[in-house]
This record gives C-alpha cells, sequence and structure tokens, in this order.
C-alpha cells in the first residue's frame, strides 16, 4: 500500500516515529494509502530546514524566486489530471469538480502571486521638507501553514504561493484527511527545483503536528483555514507566544431570493450554491431565504433542480454529487437532519443516503442533497454549521426582515443575494454581515481582493494584498532632511 511521505529539506522522508494513518477512499469506505503520523520531531526538523533555507531565499532576486514559483504553476497544470484523480480518490468529490476547480485554481494562486512580485510598489510620506518616510517591507521567516480537507490543494496554495512568493520559508501541515495532493505537490516543488527547505510538509493529526507547529517558537506566522473551533485553540496557542496569525473559519452562509429577481440565473445559482462539492464548501449557502411572492413557485423549482443532480461515483465523468469526506463527516451531517426533524422542521428532500451507487461504492459515505423548510431562525440547524448537503429553506417579507435573518448566527463569511433593483443590491450588500457579498452570482473569486470573514469566520482577511502584506513585516525608515 503507498506510504505518503513528508517533504522536509528537498526530500521526501518518513516520519521520525515510523507511524502511519489509514488514509480512506470515502467514496468506497476503504483504506488506499498510509499517512505519516508525524509528531514533534518531524516538525522540529522541518522547521530547522526552513529556518536554513530562509536567508537564501529571501535574498535571491525577485525575479528568480518568480521564475521557480512560475515553473511550478506549469507543472501543477501538466499534471492536472492525475492531481485532479488523487483529490478526487481522497476527498470523494466528482473528478469533474477537482479538474474544472480545485486543481486549475491551484495552478493559478502561483501564477498570481509569482507575477504579482514584480510589480510590487512601496509607500513614501514626505514630512513638508523635514523628512522623508518610508517603508520596507520583509518577509517574516518560517511561516506554519494549516488547511482544511475540502478544497485540499487550492486552499493549501492560497497560502503557500503568497508566503514564498514574499521570501517567507515555509513548513505546511495539510488535512490528514485528504494528504495526497499535496504529496504529489510536493513532488513537482522537487521537480521544479525548488531550494531544499523553502517548502516543507509534514503531515499528520491536527492535534499532535499541527499542534507541534503552533506551538514551535522559530515560527512567528501562522496561516490556518479550518473549522472556528480549532481556530479557537490556535488562536490561544499562538496569541501569548505573540504571533501573528490568521484565521478563515466555518459559515453558515444566507442566500437571498428576492421576488424580483432572474430566476433563470437564481435558481441554478441558488443549488450550485447549496450543494456544490456535497455542501462542503466554507462559501456554500446553507440558509435560503425566498421572498414571500415567489416562495412556493421557487420552492417547487428548487427541488426539482436539485433532483436531477447526479449522486454518483465521483470518478464517473457524469457525477454531480459525490460522496462526503468521511465517515465522521456523514455521522456529523445525519444528526444535524435528525436534529432537524426534532426542531420541527419539515424534510422536503434527501434526509439520508441515496440508493446504492454502485458495487465499487456500495460502503461509501454518499449523502442525498437535502432541502429542509419550516425551522425558526433559533434553531440550532439554522445556527450552526453542518457542512454538508443540507440547506434549510425559509421564506421572508422584506429589506428588514431579511437582513434581520441573513446576520442572525455568530458566523459572517459571504452572502449572495439575488436582486434586479440596483440600488437594494447595494443596501442590502452594505447590511449583512459579513467577508463577501455576491450579487447575483456566488463563488466568483478575483484573487485581487481581500477575502475573510467576520465574527466566528475568522481574524485576519487572505487575498491579493492583503496576503503580502501578511507574510511580512513593515518597517518604517524616517530620514531627516534638514535639523529639526
Ligand atoms: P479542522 O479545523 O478540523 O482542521 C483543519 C486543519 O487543522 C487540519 O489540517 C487539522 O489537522 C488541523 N488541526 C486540527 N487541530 C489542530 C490543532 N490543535 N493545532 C493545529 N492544527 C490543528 O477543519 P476541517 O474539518 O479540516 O475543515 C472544515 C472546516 O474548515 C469547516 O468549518 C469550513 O467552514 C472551514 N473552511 C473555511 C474556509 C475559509 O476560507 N473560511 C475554507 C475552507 C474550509
Amino acid at each position: 500500500m503507498l506510504e505518503i511521505k513528508n517533504y522536509i529539506n528537498g526530500e521526501l522522508v518518513g516520519p521520525a516515529e515510523g507511524r502511519y494513518l489509514d488514509n480512506f477512499d470515502p467514496a468506497t469506505g476503504q483504506v488506499y494509502s498510509k499517512v505519516p503520523d508525524s509528531g514533534g520531531v518531524d516538525v522540529e526538523r522541518a522547521v530547522d530546514a526552513a529556518g536554513h533555507a530562509f536567508s537564501a531565499w529571501s535574498r535571491m532576486s525577485t525575479a528568480k524566486r518568480s521564475d521557480i514559483l512560475l515553473k511550478i504553476a506549469d507543472l501543477i497544470e501538466a499534471n492536472a489530471d492525475r492531481l485532479a484523480r488523487a483529490e478526487c480518490i481522497d476527498n470523494g468529490k466528482p473528478l469533474s469538480l477537482a479538474r474544472s476547480l480545485d486543481i486549475p485554481r491551484a495552478a493559478t494562486n502561483f501564477r498570481f502571486f509569482a507575477t504579482r512580485i514584480l510589480h510590487s510598489q512601496s509607500e513614501s510620506h514626505a514630512m513638508d521638507y523635514s523628512a522623508i518616510n518610508y517603508t520596507l517591507r520583509r518577509p517574516r521567516g518560517v511561516a506554519g501553514i494549516i488547511s482544511p480537507w475540502n478544497l485540499p490543494l487550492y486552499l493549501f496554495t492560497w497560502k503557500v504561493a503568497p508566503a514564498l512568493a514574499t521570501g517567507n520559508t515555509v513548513v505546511g501541515k495539510p488535512s490528514e484527511v485528504t494528504p495526497m495532493t499535496a504529496f504529489l505537490f510536493s513532488e513537482l516543488c522537487i521537480e521544479a527545483g525548488l531550494p531544499p527547505g523553502v517548502l516543507n510538509v509534514v503531515h499528520g493529526a491536527g492535534a499532535k503536528a499541527g499542534q507541534a507547529l503552533v506551538e514551535h517558537p522559530a515560527v512567528p506566522t501562522i496561516s490556518f483555514t479550518g473549522g472556528t473551533k480549532t481556530g479557537g485553540t490556535i488562536a490561544k496557542t499562538a496569541g501569548p507566544l505573540f504571533k501573528k496569525y490568521s484565521l478563515e473559519l466555518g459559515g453558515k452562509n444566507p442566500n437571498v431570493v428576492f421576488a424580483d429577481a432572474d430566476l433563470d440565473k437564481a435558481l441554478p445559482g441558488s443549488v450550485r450554491a447549496s450543494f456544490a462539492n456535497q455542501g462542503q464548501v466554507c462559501l456554500c449557502g446553507s440558509r435560503l431565504f425566498v421572498e414571500a411572492p415567489i416562495y412556493d413557485s421557487f420552492v417547487e423549482r428548487f427541488l426539482d433542480a436539485s433532483k436531477k443532480l447526479r449522486v454518483g461515483d465521483p470518478l464517473e465523468p457524469d457525477t454531480d454529487q459525490g460522496s462526503l469526506v468521511s465517515k465522521a463527516q456523514f455521522e456529523k451531517v445525519s444528526y444535524y437532519v435528525d436534529l432537524a426533524k426534532e426542531e420541527g422542521g419539515e424534510i422536503l428532500l434527501g434526509g439520508g443516503p441515496p440508493a446504492p451507487i454502485s458495487d465499487r461504492c456500495k460502503e461509501g459515505y454518499f449523502f442525498y442533497p437535502t432541502v429542509i423548510a419550516g425551522l425558526g431562525m433559533n434553531c440550532r440547524v439554522n445556527r450552526e454549521e453542518i457542512f454538508g448537503p443540507v440547506v434549510a429553506i425559509m421564506p421572508f417579507k422584506n429589506e428588514d426582515e431579511v437582513i434581520e435573518y441573513a446576520n442572525a448566527t455568530d458566523y459572517g463569511l459571504a452572502a449572495s443575494v439575488w436582486t434586479k433593483d440596483i440600488d437594494r443590491a447595494h443596501r442590502v450588500s452594505e447590511r449583512i454581515n459579513c467577508g463577501t457579498v455576491w450579487v447575483n452570482c456566488w463563488m466568483l473569486r478575483d484573487l485581487r481582493v481581500p477575502f475573510g470573514g467576520m465574527k466566528q469566520s475568522g481574524v485576519g482577511r487572505e487575498g491579493g494584498e492583503e496576503a503580502m502584506r501578511f507574510f511580512t513585516e513593515p518597517k518604517n525608515v524616517c530620514v531627516a532632511l534638514r535639523d529639526a
């Protein structure tokens, strides 16, 4: 059985203690590879390698650094089919989604930051004729990067690319649930000629390898994407050590459809926002609010469209919905659907696993797209992140009411608003408390804009400029031009 390796100081190596965890294919429920169960010794070696590589990497010419990162982007693209297949098997998502979204976006992350650094600008402030201030931005050293399982390579590279581009070296800890693409990516970095130690990848459990990375005194920067509870643990560890950290956390996003919306766009857009990647995207709209005059007809059309999603073997080209990522995730989603019934919800669609998919997938963790009506705003199902193909649908009377509903959770990651009224689009966007509002669209991503959440959806922002700033330290130099 394939043993995944850590990538430390330019080499692929086994874990120091020789222990491995099982890596499951969630579509079949079978173990298909072994992932290192790394610990403090592995993290120590990786941080040491990254520390040694820092001086040369941070002082390498920007053009040369950019060339190496562009080579990595080229190699991701050249290996896109292999990477997409690996991600599909690791994660259970449809191969078509991995091929069209995750892998191309991973290459784009590298291309974006590799070229962005070629056009950097710096700030200077003249104080009349007495002095001039200028701001130097320098990489902060070894960055610790911790990523989740839902978009494994895309979210890992979203952090690794700006960290490396700005001259930091990195120790990355991908999710132990989906380690395969980060492993293949390590091989591509070697092929691209990335100098040893510049990027190190340590696989293993969060509480062990992840925690050791966050605690390490020689890692001043922590960039984390994952669950809100884990984010709290990381903040508790990193805060007293005065580390700089960014936390991209969970969401409970509202998707708001006004009666004047173009339903030919709002309907398929809402289906995608509800169920893409089996609802396992932090940005998925898990609360669907529909203005009262069109509620009944919208629900009917929404259910019809959702029924047409093909739940199937993730490797089949026409599959729309693959399996959930793990048994644990299947149990969590099932728990919340049972809770919805206890809370008075009516299951309009789905509510459990589909009929057996195929002999190959008979033990996989599939869950049918599920639509629930009749839940109040204070129900736990309407407040807590489920992270599965489950959407709660509700009518609303007017703009004020839906803004109150939209803001009635502890999260504030993203929202969608569907309307043809331009004034209302701006008004509502301004009043929903979240990091991103999409108007008449969902999950359109421009890498230049700030990305992240408010409230319990996160601290800090990532995205073009914000990421460049996050991974660098500003230093102001004040030069007197004449005696004070
Ligand atoms: P998770 O918090 O369980 O794990 C995320 C990562 O943290 C994994 O690599 C894990 O091993 C590691 N980890 C766990 N405990 C740790 C600890 N004590 N110290 C250091 N590292 C630790 O999250 P998950 O289940 O992998 O991912 C799903 C969650 O991620 C959802 O809540 C989703 O909303 C969120 N998410 C957010 C965004 C965003 O951009 N805001 C994007 C994708 C996913």
